[in-house]
């Protein structure tokens, strides 16, 4: 692999701190930069479950079951990032599209278990009306998100990655190709840029001309106080999603990417919180702490844009939705397509070429 190779990074969210980590762990020379703390935009307002749950066509649920798998090698070779699997309780779906799901799924290999009222209550004791039907996948889990990112940056900077901040204005084009970045008119060189900034990627690839072809439907989750443990795992009923943060928090959406704020982001919270609350047992000192809205990332189609974008040397995009499950894996992969050519199989759908068509 070669390892001299200049890299500038646009994005200290999830998804740029886990390029940045992998391109520094073999050597190459890596510039993060980002206008927003480390840790991202979406990143920190994300519900933050790994998994390759329904919904899916198969190759898209490979590759997110291959990033589950890449968290657990991330996991040893960085330890102490803040991951646990805990599992996911779900029963979010009518019973027989609930039932078609765990067959699909189960044929693909995925640990689905069919689960009836009292081995739910088994699995999370302190639900007030357990489901007469659900499905737990015990592999699925959670990284903190803020924390993950954070570890990554730190221990890319270790290996010799710098930390710049500052808000990329345009791409730095030469002979037809992407030769840098410009911040505040000053342009900084390198031999390749990736764009991992979210939603404010395609303002970037705009400049050299890229049309990204990105929504941001905004997501709202509500957060209460730390609290003694209730949650076991990720919990997934019909418009109640909830977990449990490693600092004790329940946060909870009426779906998994959040809910619609409405027009009165405040009162959707408090409903939301009253829902999670009563959802509970021994929920009675529960507080609401904060909401988030958070802005997801969303190519068009839903699945994410990974790769170079044709016709332009010297640029790697990178913008997803489940950016949490993917992150592992679209950092390894970035990585080694940016520094050695090589394209993993997995990637093939998610080029930026598919829109072209
Ligand atoms: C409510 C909600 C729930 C979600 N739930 C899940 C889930 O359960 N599971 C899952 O897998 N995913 C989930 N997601 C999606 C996931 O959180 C995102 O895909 C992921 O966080 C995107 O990470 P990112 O690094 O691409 O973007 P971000 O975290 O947004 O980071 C973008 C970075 O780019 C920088 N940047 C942008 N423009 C510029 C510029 N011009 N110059 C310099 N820097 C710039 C920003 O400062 C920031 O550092 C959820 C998202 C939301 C909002």
């Amino acid at each position: 692999m070669s390892t001299a190779k200049e890299v500038i990074v646009i994005g200290a969210g999830i998804i740029g701190a886990s390029i940045a980590w992998h391109l520094s762990k073999v050597g190459a020379q890596v510039t993060v930069i980002a206008d927003s703390a480390v840790g991202g935009v979406a990143t920190p307002n994300s519900f933050a479950w790994i998994n390759a749950s329904w919904g899916n066509p198969e190759p898209y649920f490979r590759l997110r079951t291959r990033a589950m798998a890449e968290w657990k090698r991330l996991a040893n070779e960085l330890p102490g990032l803040p991951l646990a699997w805990c599992g996911g309780l779900c029963w979010d779906l009518p019973a027989d599209r609930l039932e078609a799901y765990a067959a699909e799924h189960a044929s693909w290999g995925y640990g689905i278990e069919r689960v009836g009222r009292d081995r739910a209550a088994q699995i999370e004791p302190n639900l007030v009306e357990p489901p007469d039907f659900a499905v737990y996948v015990a592999e699925e889990g959670v990284a903190e998100p803020v924390a993950t990112a954070k570890a990554l940056l730190t221990d890319a900077e270790q290996r010799g990655a710098r930390m710049t901040i500052g808000a990329v204005t345009a791409l730095v084009l030469s002979n037809g190709k992407v030769a840098g970045v410009e911040i505040s008119g000053r342009p900084i060189v390198a031999d390749e840029v990736v764009i991992a900034a979210g939603t404010g990627a395609p303002a970037i690839a705009a400049t050299a001309g890229i049309k990204l072809p990105i929504e941001t439907p905004p997501g709202l989750i509500v957060h209460s106080r730390p609290y003694k443990k209730l949650l076991n795992g990720l919990v997934h009923a019909e418009k109640l999603h909830m977990r449990q943060t490693a600092e004790g928090r329940i946060i909870s959406g009426s779906d998994f990417a959040g809910g619609d704020p409405g027009h009165d982001p405040e009162a959707t919270a408090r409903e939301l919180f009253a829902v999670m609350k009563a959802a509970l047992r021994g929920a009675n000192g529960l507080e609401l702490d904060f909401h988030t809205v958070g802005y997801r990332p969303t190519p068009i189609d839903g699945f994410p844009i990974i790769g170079r974008a044709e016709g332009m040397d010297g640029l790697y995009v990178a913008v997803m939705h489940s950016g949490i499950t993917l992150a592992p894996a679209v950092g390894l992969f970035a990585a080694r397509e940016i520094l050695d050519g090589e394209r993993d199989p997995l990637l093939a759908p998610y080029g930026l070429s598919r829109f072209a068509q």
